[in-house]
């Protein structure tokens, strides 16, 4: 029978099924190897789930601009919270006065950070917070990002990029990136805290990489990457693996920050690519 992909593709199920076996090739060829150019290696590097998780959440939020600037910036400030970033918010540390980062003031980072800690003084966790919402996984990040933008007492520019609204209509990619790091389970990558969000329920976090091979490869038919993409993609990829639709993010992802796809067809490149039968870019 033949899978609607999207509407650009209707796959016959033999197409499908190869496609499926190349995105799995992909996960094996980019996974726990690619830590060191990705922001998750923050958080892995805490013993403890509670200062994961917080960790998590500023590195996630955090996670964009120029790879290598922002792992720079994220090692400073996470250094400045010392051995346990949830202990040091929680108990609402002295002005860190962190350092700017792009959109972000000292101040609007101040602030959020502070918000954190609010939360975690209020709630215990940033799960248990979560959860205090009922909905989709999209009500409750809306809910918390409120919760987050109202500890921190400051409706700034850039605090208020920094925790992003869904109901906005954006892609939402650092909080679905977040999400996807504490609910999916610990295999290297992501990190297995939470349980009050099923794999399931997850949605793609979309980069300028995985917006372009998502669309190369007809998974979705839009070409803007915002909220509809981000649902349409989802929903093709829950074709394959209804249980973990994201579970080829990382993947996706690390195949255009390593430069293994030049977003453009490189024969010596393309060569080696598993997605080759499949991907339409220079084609
Ligand atoms: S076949 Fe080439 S252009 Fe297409 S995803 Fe692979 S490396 Fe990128």
């Amino acid at each position: 029978m033949p899978l609607k992909m999207n509407h650009r593709h209707v796959r016959s199920s033999r197409q499908a099924g190869l496609l499926h076996k190349e995105l799995e090739e992909l996960a094996r060829r980019f996974g726990p190897g690619q830590l060191s150019f990705d922001p998750v290696r923050f958080p892995r590097a805490y013993a403890e789930p509670r200062d994961r998780e917080v960790a998590a959440l500023v590195s996630a939020l955090l996670a964009y601009g120029n790879v290598k600037a922002m792992g720079d910036y994220l090692g400073r400030l996470l250094a400045r919270l010392g051995p346990s970033p949830a202990a040091a918010l929680a108990k609402g540390s002295p002005k860190l006065r962190p350092e700017p980062y792009r959109f972000q003031t000292g101040n609007d980072v101040e602030a959020f950070l502070g918000a954190v800690g609010r939360v975690l003084r209020d709630h215990g966790s940033l799960e248990a917070a979560f959860s205090t919402k009922e909905g989709t996984a999209e009500d409750r990040i809306e809910a918390l990002a409120n919760l987050l933008r109202e500890a921190a007492g400051t409706a700034s520019p850039g605090l208020l990029h920094l925790l992003p609204l869904p109901s906005r209509g954006s892609a939402c990619k650092r909080w679905w990136m977040f999400l996807r790091w504490v609910s999916r389970p610990d295999d290297g990558v992501d990190l297995g805290l939470w349980t009050c969000v099923s794999p399931s329920e997850l949605r793609m976090p979309i980069d300028t990489h995985v917006a372009r091979i998502a669309y190369a490869l007809g998974l979705t038919a839009r070409r803007s990457a915002d909220r509809a993409f981000a649902v349409e993609l989802t929903d093709s990829l829950r074709a394959f693996c209804p249980e973990d639709p994201t579970r080829y993010d990382f993947a996706l992802a690390h195949l255009g920050i390593s430069r293994a796809c030049r977003g453009k067809r490189v024969q010596a490149v393309c060569e080696a690519c598993s997605l080759r039968a499949h991907c339409t870019i220079g084609k």
